[in-house]
């Protein structure tokens, strides 16, 4: 069902300063950047491989990236995977009885389709389900 680590999402306090590790000292190169209202956050994508980092900062002191700031401090917080069809992994997830956090897939940066497991469900570990075309 999962096809590979499609990103992995790290909140940052500061965009522009972490910015500055992944691309001066790391080498990586700068994708994009993208505000997701919907989830008060500005997203800066940097390919690595298969895969990508996608850097988090939080757009309103109310969002979800500001309190996972406030509660664990800056890091990684959530892996996103990804699925071919997301409607028919959150079936599976339904039937397993894997409590899900978003019921139905929504909009996700750089328009894929993204759904978020409940890390309750999953060791702790904040998990994203995600389907590009
Ligand atoms: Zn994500």
């Amino acid at each position: 069902m999962v096809k590979s680590v499609d990103h992995i999402g790290i909140a940052v306090a500061d965009l522009e300063e972490a910015l500055k590790l992944y691309t001066e000292t790391f080498g990586l190169e700068l994708q994009g950047t993208e505000v997701v209202e919907e989830q008060k956050v500005k997203v800066a994508f940097l390919p690595i491989g298969d895969t990508e980092i996608e850097l988090l900062e939080s757009t309103d002191p109310e969002g979800p990236i500001a309190k996972f700031i406030e509660k664990r401090g800056q890091g990684i917080q959530h892996i996103a995977l990804r699925v071919d069809d997301i409607d028919a992994a959150l079936d599976k997830m339904r039937a397993e009885g894997i409590r899900l956090i978003d019921e139905k897939p929504r909009y996700g940066a750089g328009g894929a389709r993204i759904a978020f497991l409940h890390p309750k469900a999953t060791g702790g570990v904040l998990i994203e389900l995600c389907e590009r075309k």
